[in-house]
């Protein structure tokens, strides 16, 4: 095989080693810039023409890109440098390897995949492989926060196509979720809590609105349903009302997490929400209700039928002389940034578990055959 196995396993080691807890989910986390230096480095060693970028203090996107020698497509290899926190888990940056699994923060989600997308640069250089078209590899930050590193990059990067290497098992994932924040608030009026007839007490309003959302949330998975995807979703993550006791509570906030499915627009689901205010409204004359959206990261699918997608495919077989397997995943990645840049985007990454977990490992022989499975991707794509 021309991926250096051996690499592999020793670059995600090392890349486990390197703290990289997004420090917007953790202020001891320390961000993407040690870990992208060593990236940066060995892109350089490996003549692929990398550039850091600082896009704010301590956070850092590592592109490289090793220039076609024709006129063929061009494919962007994408992961992300930062991981989720380390609470709760024993050694996080030990990298033991046992049974061929390596462990710690980051090894499956997704620093398997960035050794994996190393190995290929690596190979390309090692083995004098040229290809039609340029192959980009991009290593972004903040992919678990607000996905500050693949906005910044597609304001300077356009590829005819793009892999995302988030953990898929090896399988092909076509489709993913998305989300939208809203922030619903209801009104109340303060009073002295032994003046019931002058107080209007926001916090019990807003249970009518809760109890709606309750029974919308059984409703919306039959209603929403998506093949690869599943269903569409929605829970309240955060409530806070009221400033204390022996006071009428003057305002209950809450953040509803809606979960949707390819196809969803922010349109439709705001006007979603409306309706649940105005039935809630229709239960007591005092309630009054303002949505307000906060985030949205739009669900993404690209076809099946598409160039990507079938050469990802062809590489795959030829590795494996089977099918792949294609599937979905119910959460949000940066893929929709790309695909919504115009960039034909699909996912696959190793095989391991405990994704965000306490325990967290990535399977060794996997990102290997990631690697080889990427760079005949390459082959067959930038012809
Ligand atoms: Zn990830």
């Amino acid at each position: 095989m021309i991926i250096d196995s051996d690499f592999t396993t020793k670059t995600l080691q090392k890349l486990v080693q390197i703290n990289s807890v997004n420090p917007q989910l953790d202020s001891s986390g320390a961000g993407e810039l040690e870990i992208g230096r060593y990236i940066h480095k060995l892109l350089q060693e490996f003549e692929a023409d990398s550039v850091m970028d600082e896009i704010k203090p301590g956070r850092v996107n590592v592109t490289g890109r090793i220039k076609g020698v024709g006129t063929g497509k061009s494919l962007m290899l994408n992961a992300h440098m930062d991981t989720v926190g380390v609470k709760g888990m024993v050694d996080p940056f030990s990298g033991k390897i046992e049974n061929g699994k390596l462990y710690g923060r980051g090894a499956y989600d997704m620093k398997g995949s960035i050794a994996a997308i190393l190995a290929v640069a690596k190979a390309m250089h090692d083995h004098k492989i040229q290809l039609n078209g340029d192959l980009v590899f991009s290593f972004v930050a903040d992919e678990e926060h607000e996905s500050i590193g693949a906005q910044e990059l597609i304001k300077t990067i356009k590829t005819d196509a793009a892999i995302v290497t988030e953990p898929t098992n090896l399988a092909i994932c076509t489709a993913h979720r998305g989300f939208g924040i809203f922030k619903i608030t209801t009104e109340g009026k303060t009073a002295h809590g032994g003046n019931h007839h002058l107080g209007v007490d926001a916090n019990s309003l807003m249970g009518y609105l809760l109890a709606e959302i309750s029974e919308w949330s059984k409703t919306l998975s039959g209603h929403k349903l998506h093949p690869l995807c599943g269903e569409a979703s929605i829970h309240v993550p955060l409530i806070k009302g009221g400033r204390s006791l022996f006071v009428f509570s003057h305002e209950c906030e809450i953040c509803a997490e809606r979960r949707t499915i390819p196809g969803e627009t922010q349109k439709e689901v705001t006007q979603e929400l409306q309706k649940l205010v105005s039935i809630a409204s229709g239960k007591d004359d005092r309630f009054n209700a303002i949505i307000e959206p906060i985030l949205w990261r739009s669900p993404y699918e690209i076809s099946p039928d598409s160039t990507i997608v079938k050469k990802l495919e062809d590489a795959y077989i030829k590795k494996n002389q089977i099918k792949p397997e294609y599937i979905g995943h119910t959460w949000w990645e940066d893929s929709a940034i790309f695909g919504e840049a115009g960039i034909e985007t699909v996912i696959i990454g190793p095989k391991g578990g405990g994704i965000h977990e306490d325990v967290e490992w990535a399977e060794l022989d996997s990102v290997s055959d990631l690697g080889e499975i990427l760079l005949n991707t390459a082959l067959l794509f930038c012809e």
